[in-house]
């Protein structure tokens, strides 16, 4: 009985050890590892601080936060941040994808869409689609295209569209009965012409008299006014808000005319307030109108006006947009469509 005894004794102290022998690997094991990890924070406080702002996410789960900072933590919060960026890039696309029928939706801009629709939360879609369409995702004077159709009246001239350097539209004298006193010969393309003196005409007849103030200018001429503007001390900015570069007047395309002097005091004219209300039936529009700066590129110009023929004046008028996002969102998807019929 005694040697039974003994023996179970030996047994349970020997089971004790081992299991006290377990406990100490394991903690040896854990201590060795919580020292890595703290060493590693010393040498690498960018992760630290990656991972801290980690932890500040919302939604991230307790496992990361208890993690007492570390390559580990730092790796899965790096690994969570990676998978939700694409989802988020779908949700976008998938938005997006909603106004892809929208007849001037261009799919090539989808990514233009997606960045500047980025930079503008408060923006509807369309409009977002309308001012990439037109380029205002780039500064003005930047990603400039080469216009293929200036001879069309419907011709879009602007800050991103540049006419070709060696661009001649052909042109008809303006009678100078009906031009402003000391403004020399004056040129307009015969459609904007004919209208023009319809304008002039029926304007008459009520007492007013509305002259060409400016029409046709050449590319040489619009270097030289810009350049002049500009070495009179004018900062590029301000000169830029009001005169054209060269091959970006629409003077250039024989369809503009600067009625009267240009100086905003034309707005107290009879003349203004006639052709304010009436020039669309003629078929030109007030191109720069007031407060559209950021669209056209240029300040309010009571003065100038843009031939485009009586309907498309007509529909610009009602519209109350500007013939910059007219163009793309009426009459490029037109063209577009235009092409595409064999
Ligand atoms: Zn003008």
């Amino acid at each position: 009985m005694k040697k039974s005894t003994v023996r179970n004794r030996i047994r349970i102290v020997t089971g004790i050890n081992i299991i006290l022998l377990i406990i100490l690997v394991i903690c040896g094991c854990f201590y060795f590892r919580s020292n890595n990890l703290d060493n590693s924070n010393l040498y690498d406080n960018d992760k630290v601080y990656d991972n801290e702002n980690a932890e500040a996410v919302p939604g991230t789960d307790d496992e990361t936060v208890d993690t007492p900072g570390g390559q580990e933590s730092g790796t899965d919060s790096g690994q969570k941040a990676e998978d939700t960026e694409p989802d988020k890039e779908l949700t976008e696309s998938e938005e997006l994808s909603l106004y892809s029928d929208l007849p001037y939706f261009i799919s090539e801009n989808s990514e233009r869409y997606i960045n500047y629709k980025k930079q503008h939360l408060d923006y509807s879609y369309e409009k977002v689609i309308t001012y990439v369409n037109i380029g205002l995702d780039y500064d003005f004077y930047e990603n400039v295209k080469s216009i293929e159709n200036g001879h069309d009246i419907t011709v879009l001239v602007n800050k991103y569209n540049k006419l070709p350097d060696n661009f001649e539209p052909e042109l008809v004298q303006v009678d100078p009965s009906m031009c402003a006193p000391g403004v020399g010969p004056q040129y307009l393309r015969k459609e904007a012409y004919d209208a023009f003196v319809k304008m002039h005409q029926d304007a008459k007849q009520l007492g007013l008299n509305i002259t060409a103030y400016g029409t046709y200018r050449s590319i040489e001429t619009q270097h030289w006014i810009w350049n002049n503007a500009v070495n009179s001390g004018r900062t590029i900015e301000d000169v830029d808000s009001l005169n054209a570069r060269g091959g970006h007047s629409e003077h250039h395309t024989g369809l503009a005319v600067d009625v009267i002097k240009n100086n905003y005091s034309v707005e107290e004219t009879k003349e203004f307030e006639w052709y304010r209300e009436n020039a669309h039936k003629y078929g030109f529009i007030i191109r720069y109108p007031k407060d559209m700066e950021s669209i056209t590129g240029y300040k309010y110009e009571p003065w100038h006006l843009r031939y485009v023929g009586p309907e498309i004046a007509a529909e610009v008028y009602e519209s109350g947009i500007t013939y910059d996002e007219y163009y793309v969102r009426v009459l490029e998807p037109e063209m577009r469509a235009e092409n595409q019929t064999p």
